[in-house]
């Protein structure tokens, strides 16, 4: 009787661990690239919260194949007001919010984000308690962490009207930083944006439902992209034929909910079905979980990278998906883990 008291725990301690790597190497596996799996000589998808180290690439004898390389990191929500704003004038260093995660993020050779609010000195306030403007000197954190691209299609880029968002789009200009999702006029906004890097063509369209149509780009002023499937799916068959790799970025979802709802997953497969080979989602605010359909790569919520929502763990942390491409096929994808601390700065939770 004794003995088996003593030995049911250890049964029972067994058969969860067995179940438990099981499930992690489903979840694991169902990230690996055809290439990764047939390759077999690279670590891979570092993927589990429990990840305490940065993910080594390519280890041992190199690079598979000997192609070019190329990194690509994504980063969700950036919001450079509020709190984040009076932290940065406190510290008096307006690269402050990024001091801690620049060496790694320049690593990328192509940064994307989503910047949730305007960047100006000018417009106004349209009166939402949550309305968002960030001190045009916040250009010099973006610029430190190495953004080369950012969004702008999301419920916050019109807080402060039309002016700031005019401001915005030209201080990223200036700045050698590509907006998505916004643009002068309806015409340029709806149009795919390219970044060459290594003789690859990476396009990048995005998209939000949360805004009414004030916020829209019309044929002379500026705002957002038009949302709708028609137009959408249109934008994404048109922008594949001119590109090599399609990203679509969404600010989609609902809030602090930390599996995606139905409404994402088939906007999101459809925009695959379409032609996009990467889908980039933001706005719940905490991580959401990441699906592999067709060849492409669905993310629905990268979590916040910068916010200053510190009422809870799971909004203080996000992820950086990173995606390597040899030549122009994805060979690797990791998710790499991020904090934010209580005096606002986003850091690898490995450190
Ligand atoms: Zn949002």
């Amino acid at each position: 009787m004794k003995k088996r008291r003593l030995i049911l725990p250890f049964i029972l301690m067994g058969l969860a661990m067995t179940s438990l790597g099981i499930a992690a190497f489903g979840y694991i596996n169902s990230y690996q690239t055809d290439q990764v799996a047939k390759a077999g000589e690279t670590s891979i998808v570092k993927n589990t919260k429990k990840q305490k180290e940065t993910p080594v690439y390519f280890p041992g004898a190199g690079l598979p194949e000997g192609g070019q390389i190329t990194r690509l990191m994504f980063v969700g929500d950036i919001m450079l007001s509020r709190a984040v704003g009076s932290q940065m004038e406190k510290q008096n260093d307006w690269s402050w919010p990024f001091l801690k995660i620049a060496d790694f993020s320049q690593q990328a050779d192509i940064l994307f984000g989503n910047l949730e609010g305007p960047i100006s000195a000018r417009g106004a306030d349209r009166g939402s308690p949550y309305s968002f403007r960030a001190n045009p000197r916040v250009i010099e954190g973006l610029k430190l962490a190495g953004f080369d691209v950012l969004s702008l299609a999301n419920n916050h880029a019109l807080d402060w009207g039309k002016i700031a968002l005019e401001d915005t789009l030209n201080i990223l200009e200036e700045n050698n930083i590509q907006s998505v999702g916004a643009d002068h006029n309806s015409a340029q906004a709806q149009e795919v944006k390219i970044i060459e890097k290594n003789n690859i063509k990476f396009g990048w369209l995005a998209y939000t439902p949360f805004v009414n149509n004030f916020s829209r780009a019309t044929l002379e002023q500026v705002g957002l992209t038009d949302f709708n499937r028609e137009k959408i799916i249109e934008d994404v068959s048109k922008a594949k034929n001119i590109v090599d790799i399609l990203i679509v970025s969404y600010h989609f979802g609902e809030e602090y909910q930390k599996q995606a709802n139905n409404y994402q997953r088939e906007l999101a497969r459809l925009t695959v079905d379409s032609g996009a080979d990467l889908i980039i989602g933001h706005h719940p605010h905490v991580v959401q979980d990441i699906e592999k359909y067709q060849d492409a790569f669905i993310v629905y919520s990268l979590g916040n990278f910068i916010f200053d929502q510190t009422f809870s763990k799971e909004t203080m942390e996000g992820i950086i998906f990173e995606v390597i491409f040899e030549d122009k096929n994805i060979i690797e994808i990791h998710q790499i883990p991020t904090v934010i601390s209580n005096s606002l700065q986003v850091s690898l939770a490995s450190e």
